[in-house]
């Protein structure tokens, strides 16, 4: 086996015979893991004749790992994630209400995956609730790792609670009942600026047109509008030669064609933004619970989110991940759609910088929507005959060497 490896730069190192994590997770996603290995293989193959080659190494964890070791995220599991550096995972059930964290929020505090990337575009052919789907090609970078899923709160009638209303009425005046829950919001400069670089790196490096900065900075001063702020300070900084704010852009529209342009907007204004003139939007950046928000509504818009694609990035490592849950009333019937996943892998093989599988796998599921092959999500809506999951993934594989050959 041949790890990848991440040299002093942070840059990666990645053999032809690449070693590559996988989670299958709960409910559906071994179905739709074994799609996206099946798709994997064959656009590698078709890409670089046997020259390069995926090792995929099973990392157990959720429900199954639970079964067999007591534990939904043995501490071997996460050794092998450490090893392999880069990963992919299927969806894992969190309980609601119950005992433990969920696993997903568990691996991006570990592993410092503090960008999580979901790409929102439209496949032609997919039904969708709007009258231009086409319009939409943005990228949202999500903050992960703090904001309201920091996981500081305490329930209303806890010692914790009574202690920090306490604190806050003797030190502050501040009075609150005492039928209130707590939570708490914390945003900083560091946590925010790495995020707004890696959008800012990733519009440069993909030629994109725009950042925006989404953000309530109206209501939470210190905290959203102080991301907004931390935002703008590192495009100046940083990267004064590529980039250029709104107003200076609007004057001078001609001489700045070239530059990428920053703005921000009010989270409820992106809102309608997005779907009133979705061509005016590129890259988002957004806290966690905007981008969260916001990434749904915008796979929504172009079909929902059993086919929008996502990763969870760090400055080492890389879990990249099918947005959707386990959809458990699915589970082991091989009906499940498998795109949200395989995106998610076309993402991974373009992280690595093989770039030319990816772009043959995106090239046969865009073929398969344009050829009106599809899973029952979809089927349904348009009165055709659905195939299944499996089925889906050889429809792929047979477009993706037709496109090729
Ligand atoms: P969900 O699993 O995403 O399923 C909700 C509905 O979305 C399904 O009933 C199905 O709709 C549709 N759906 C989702 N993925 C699909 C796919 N690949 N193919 C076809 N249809 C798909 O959401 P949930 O029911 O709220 O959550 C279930 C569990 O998943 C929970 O334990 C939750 O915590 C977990 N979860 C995990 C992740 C993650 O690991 N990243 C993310 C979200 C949720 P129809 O019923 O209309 O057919």
């Amino acid at each position: 086996m041949a790890y990848i490896t991440v040299d002093d730069d942070k840059k990666l190192k990645v053999p032809n015979r690449a070693t590559i994590g996988y989670i299958e997770g709960d409910g559906i996603g071994p179905d739709i893991t074994k799609a996206m290995i099946n798709v994997v293989n064959a656009s590698i193959e078709i890409a670089y004749s046997g020259e390069r080659s995926i090792e995929w190494e099973k990392i157990m964890a959720g429900e199954e790992a639970f079964e067999k070791t007591g534990e939904h995220l043995p501490k071997d599991s996460l050794k092998q994630i450490e090893k392999c550096v880069i990963s992919i995972k299927g969806p894992l059930t969190t309980p609601i209400g119950q005992g433990f964290r969920s696993l997903n929020v568990t691996l991006r505090r570990q592993f410092d995956l503090y960008a999580n990337v979901r790409p929102v575009r439209y496949f032609p052919g997919v039904p969708s609730p709007v009258t231009h789907p086409e319009n939409m090609n943005m990228v949202v970078f999500r903050e992960n790792t703090e904001d309201l899923y920091s996981g500081i709160e305490w329930k209303y009638d806890s010692d914790g609670a009574k202690k920090v209303r306490d604190f806050l009425s003797r030190e502050f005046g501040i009075s609150l009942t005492e039928d209130t829950g707590i939570g708490i919001k914390p945003m900083s400069k560091f946590k925010s600026q790495r995020l707004v670089r890696k959008a800012i790196e990733f519009a440069i490096l993909n030629k994109r047109k725009s950042v925006t900065i989404m953000h309530k900075g109206n209501i939470m001063k210190y905290t959203e509008g102080a991301f907004k702020d931390w935002g703008y300070e590192l495009a100046r900084t940083e990267f004064a030669q590529q980039t250029t704010t709104e107003d200076e852009y609007l004057q001078n529209p001609d001489a700045l064609s070239d530059k990428i342009v920053i703005k921000d907007r009010i989270a409820d204004n992106m809102f309608q933004q997005a779907l009133t003139r979705t061509a005016e939007y590129d890259i988002i950046a957004a806290s966690n619970l905007n981008g969260d928000y916001i990434s749904d509504a915008l796979a929504a818009q172009v079909g929902g989110i059993g086919i929008a694609p996502g990763a969870n990035i760090g400055d080492v490592f890389a879990i990249f991940e099918a947005v959707h849950g386990t959809a458990p009333k699915y589970a082991g019937m091989d009906i499940a759609n498998p795109t949200s996943l395989i995106l998610s892998a076309v993402m991974m093989l373009k992280h690595i910088g093989w770039t030319e599988a990816a772009e043959i796998l995106d090239e046969g599921v865009t073929a398969c929507y344009r050829d009106h092959r599809v899973t029952q999500d979809l089927a349904r809506l348009m009165n055709i005959r659905a195939l299944k999951c499996s089925e889906f993934a050889d429809e792929i594989v047979k477009r993706m060497r037709k496109e090729k050959s």
